[in-house]
Order: structure tokens, then sequence, then C-alpha cells
């Protein structure tokens, strides 16, 4: 595939963009692969594309029920940071936010990172000590972040009212190399770059069955046809139970509808991400203009992708009272997705009983930021049968034996 360039979009402007290649072709299915991943989000892409890069395995589909990236990482609010308190998973999303930071170089598509900083208010004694307490921490995993004062806050951010009538400002958590990236150009520039060593990325092509003989996984039955394959990858984050339950285990997963929606475009106010987890909501400043705003999941489990209205209220609620200025803002679309939900808030990159059958979900509400290192350590498990040191704590089996890593606090509304 010929490589984005300055000179190829010249070159392209002389002939009316008609030599462009496209990005990933729509095969039909062959009838056995190396690797089979399920789910063609960022995950299951990112995963495909360092199986092919980092371990040569090549003869890999990536099979998607619906249109690619159109389950949680088309639909996400596109925050990434890495001041998670524990450390492994300081040491997986620190390694997915430097990966994040070349990842338009290394997939030769623009995936518009911009590093403008995240700040996550602290509006309660028990959030300053908790955010104190993980600056702390992250300066011992070699994980950059800061406390910072209100007044700080009001420097960074001016159209926040630090003084709000029920929680004032204290400080907040500041991680001034965390920010957003385009989600739909992730998905888009690892699936142009899995098409681009010849692997297979294949739409509309729903798993619904997996085939196994002896204790290991020897196809799966598609909408497309049976298709044999030597390893399966799971990785369809909130329907990760679904297919659980077609191989014949379970899960700790719990599924719920979580919601975000976008402002009319308005002129630059803002570029800092934020997030005030004590009222509940959380804004940043989309390159179009749109304030793009998220709020908390549902209290209940679903598989509807639109979340109640109620949240709505809240989230733009607390908002409101953060930013005063947005306050006759009109709304232009609101949209859920499916988040996969473990009770530690920490994901599964795991092993299963099956013994050639992996699976990689549980990012719940923060996995945007994930994706590269999820998909770097997922390729790892995939490749050696074994998980590599970032993924060796998030195995299945820390359920059954206690070993919780408890980031209920980094992750609870905080992407
Ligand atoms: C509203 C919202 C806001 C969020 N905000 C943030 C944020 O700011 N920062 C952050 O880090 N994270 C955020 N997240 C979380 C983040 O979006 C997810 O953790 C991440 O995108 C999960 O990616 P994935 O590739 O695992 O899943 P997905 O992108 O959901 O991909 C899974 C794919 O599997 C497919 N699939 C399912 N079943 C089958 C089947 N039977 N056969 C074939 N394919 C199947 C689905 O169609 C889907 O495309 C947010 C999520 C939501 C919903």
């Amino acid at each position: 595939m010929r490589r984005y360039s300055v000179f190829a979009i010249a070159r392209e402007g002389f002939r009316q963009h008609s030599g462009w290649d496209r990005a990933w072709p729509s095969p039909l299915p062959k009838s056995r692969y190396d690797v089979v991943v399920v789910g063609a989000g960022g995950h299951g892409l990112a995963t495909a594309y360092y199986l092919g890069r980092n371990f040569g395995i090549r003869n890999v589909a990536v099979i998607e029920k619906g249109w690619l990236g159109g389950g949680n990482t088309g639909r996400n609010t596109t925050i990434i940071r890495s001041n998670y308190l524990q450390d492994p998973s300081a040491a997986i999303y620190e390694k997915s936010r430097s990966l994040y930071e070349t990842l338009s170089q290394d997939l030769n598509y623009n995936v518009m990172f911009s590093p403008r900083g995240v700040m996550m208010l602290a509006q309660t004694q028990h959030e300053v000590r908790g955010y104190k307490r993980t600056a702390e921490a992250n300066a011992l995993q070699g994980v950059e972040t800061e406390y910072i004062s209100a007044q700080r806050v009001k420097e960074l951010c001016p159209i926040i009212h630090i003084d709000g009538p029920r929680y004032p400002v204290l400080g907040a958590l500041w991680q001034a190399r965390g920010g957003t990236a385009r989600h739909d150009a992730v998905a888009w520039g690892y699936a142009r770059a899995c098409a681009d060593m010849g692997m297979d990325i294949i739409e509309q092509c729903e798993v619904k069955g997996v085939t196994q003989a002896n204790g290991v996984v020897t196809g799966v039955q598609t909408s497309k046809g049976d298709i044999a394959c030597g390893k399966l990858a799971i990785v369809v984050a909130g329907h990760s139970s679904v297919l659980a339950e077609m191989a014949g285990f379970r899960l700790p997963i719990e599924s719920m509808p979580l919601q975000a929606l976008v402002s009319e475009p308005i002129k630059p106010c803002m570029d800092v991400v934020v997030m005030a987890n004590t009222v509940h909501g959380y804004m940043s400043q989309s390159d179009k203009g749109e304030m793009v705003i998220g709020g908390g999941t549902d209290g209940y489990n679903a598989y509807n992708q639109r979340g109640s209205f109620h949240h709505v209220e809240e989230t733009v609620r607390a908002l409101v009272e953060t930013f005063p200025i947005i306050s006759r803002l009109k709304m232009l679309r609101q949209w859920g997705g499916i988040v996969d939900m473990t009770g530690d808030r920490s994901p599964i990159l795991s092993k299963t009983p099956l013994g050639n059958c992996f699976v990689n979900c549980g990012w719940g509400t923060g996995g945007f930021k994930a994706i590269p290192g999820s998909g770097w350590a997922m390729a790892e498990l995939v490749a050696r049968g074994e998980p590599g040191p970032l993924a060796a704590d998030f195995g299945l089996n820390r359920f059954r034996e206690g070993r919780f890593i408890d980031e209920s606090v980094a992750a609870g509304v905080a992407h």
C-alpha cells in the first residue's frame, strides 16, 4: 500500500485524487487462519497489528459483526491518560500513552493525538487525599503526573468556576502529557496497517458459535460461514460474556450502557480535558469546536446502545455548575456504548479454560486510552500462549485468588 505523505497528497491533488488505494479491502473469509480475532474495535485491531509487527504472525482475520470501529471505539470521549493508582495499571496505561505519542508515525496515519493535558478536579477532602496519593504512587512508577492547586487549575482552564456552589475546586491531579486522539482514526489507522500486512478484516460478519474439540478451539461459526483457526482471541468489550458463553465458560463481566453527548461547535474556549468526578461529568473541546461531554454508567445491565435520559440531565447540570459559560449551549447529539465492567474496574487479558483461546475485555469506561498498550500485551499473550509482563497481573485467576487490582477510584467515572 502506498504511504501517505505530503508528496502523495500533492501528487493526488494533480490527478483528482484518483490514485489512492483503498485503506482496507473487504475480502470474503478464507477457510482457515492462524489467528482469528473477534471484534474490530481498537483493541482487536491493535492485537492483530502487533501480532504482525512484533511476532510476524500475519495469517490473521479480524471479524466484526457490524462496521469497523462501530462499537465503543467509535463512541467514546477519547480521553488518554495513564495516572492510575496500582502498579500493573500504571505500567500498561503508561505503555499505551507512550505508544500514542508516535502512533501516527508508526501507522502512517494521522490519529490526531493531542497531548493537551488532562486534569481530574479534587472537590472534596477525600479526593484531595486520593489524588495526592496517586501522584506519589505515580512518581514511584515513573508516570509523570502532579497534584496542582486550585489557582493553577484556574490558570490552565480559565472557564472553570472554582468557587462552585456545592463543591469548590480544591486542586487537581494533572497529567500534562495526557490528552485526546481521534477515535475513528485510531481504528482506521490500525485497520489500514493490518490490511497492508495481508490480514483480512471482515466486516458485517457475526460470530455465532465457537467450535471446539478436545479442549481447544478449532474454529468459529459466522454469518459468512465456518472459519477454522489455530488460535482465537475474543476482543468484543460489552459482548464478551456472550462470546464466552458460546465458548462454554463464564466471565466476571457486567455490561452496561455508558453515554456521551456533544454540543454545537463554538470558538475555542478550553484547551485541556477536565474531569469533575464528584459532581459527575467531564468535558473537552474537539478540534471542530464541539464540547465533548460524558457522564456515568447507567445503574442497570443492558445491551442497548443508548443510555437513559436522566444521566444526560445530571451530567449537564454538573457541568453547568463547573463551567457556567456553557449554560446556554445547545446539545447536538447523544449516544451510548456498552461497557464491560469488572468488579475491580481493571481489565482482563487472559488465557481461558480452552487452551488456544484468549480473552481481552473489562476495559469498562476507560479502554480507549489503553488500545495500543492492550494490543501490544494481547499480541504477546496470543503469540506465546503465556502473558508477558504487561498482562501478567490481569489474568482471570485473580478473581478466584482474590488478587484484585482495585482501580474503582481511578475508573469510576474517570475515563
Ligand atoms: C460513551 C463512552 C465514553 C467513553 N469514554 C472514554 C474515554 O474518554 N477514554 C477512554 O479511555 N475510554 C473511554 N470509553 C471506553 C472505551 O470506549 C472502550 O473501553 C474501548 O473503546 C473498548 O474497545 P474495544 O475494542 O474493546 O471494544 P469495541 O470498540 O466495542 O469493539 C468490540 C467490537 O466487537 C464487535 N462484536 C461484538 N460481538 C461480536 C460478534 N458476535 N461477532 C463479531 N463481532 C462482534 C462489536 O460490534 C464491536 O465493534 C468510553 C466508552 C463509552 C461508551
